[in-house]
């Protein structure tokens, strides 16, 4: 089954051609990584997915789930399973992060005609998948990421990914340096919800990432476009080499 199919998709921003024909399939279940040099379209392309202003698709398409993506809203991609988990999480002082991620799980449930949980019900659905993540409870009363450890940021990213038990999950991991503690975290967290059902794209500068979870597929992105595909291998390919061979324009210059 295809969770997603990416057709020679063109995007740009203010007028410049940032993605220039990508292609690319992930089926239900399936984990690819995405990996590129820095400026190569990496998150222009996440954002291109989770529908953010100001990116002009000029060419191709987007299938999620049998359905035209690129005619939804964002809330409606929510909605329908889509899961963008932020490059720079933000912070949200005075809001406890419990009713951010009730907020977040009830807005879903409104889109999809379900009844809202209360106050008392989500407490059971959230100790449910913290008890699924192996995750202990002492942050949730504080604000949102307030005073969090990039660890800690990470680890509730999963949480709330966790809640919204996404169809297909999105993960820009940055080309700021995630610690150790983060990077473990976001890969505890993705491979405690692998499943048939669900698919991840995770879009990452670094090969460290993939030394804790194995995806089933790797591409290169370089200017605008996927040049390369395979397996795990590609990963390791790219630690021992870098992105040398795939440089940028950008960057070459
Ligand atoms: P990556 O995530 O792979 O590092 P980005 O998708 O962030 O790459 O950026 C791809 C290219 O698009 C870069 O050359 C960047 O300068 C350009 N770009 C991104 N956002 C904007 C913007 N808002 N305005 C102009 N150029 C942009
Ligand atoms: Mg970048
Ligand atoms: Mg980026």
């Amino acid at each position: 089954d295809s969770m997603l199919k990416i057709q020679n998709l063109h995007a740009s921003v203010e007028g410049k051609p940032i993605l220039r024909g990508i292609d690319l399939e992930i089926a239900a279940g399936e984990v690819h990584a995405i990996m590129g040099p820095n400026g190569s379209g990496k998150s222009t392309l996440s954002y291109v997915l989770s529908g953010r202003e100001g990116y002009e698709i000029t060419e191709g398409s987007v299938t999620y789930k049998g359905k035209d993506l690129l005619a939804l809203e964002p809330e409606e991609r929510a909605g329908e399973g889509l899961f963008l988990a932020f490059q720079y999480p933000v912070e949200i002082p005075g809001v406890p992060n419990t009713t951010f991620l009730r907020e977040a799980v009830n807005a879903v449930r409104e889109y999809r005609g379900e009844e809202r949980y209360d106050a008392l019900k989500f407490m059971k659905v959230l100790r449910a998948r913290l008890k699924e993540l192996g995750m202990s409870d002492e942050f949730l009363k504080r604000a949102v990421n307030v005073g969090f450890s990039g660890g800690e940021k990470k680890r509730n990213e999963v949480l709330q990914m966790a809640c919204l038990e996404p169809s297909l999950a999105l993960l820009d991991e940055t080309d700021s340096g995630l610690d150790i503690d983060a990077l473990k975290a976001v890969a505890d967290g993705v491979n405690a919800l692998r499943s048939p059902d669900r698919s991840f794209l995770l879009i990452t500068h670094y090969q460290r990432l993939l030394g804790y979870i194995v995806p089933d597929k790797v591409h290169v992105l370089a200017r605008g476009r996927i040049v390369e595909s395979g397996g795990p291998e590609l990963a390791e390919k790219l630690e021992a080499g870098g992105y040398a061979g795939y440089l940028d324009e950008t960057e070459a210059a």
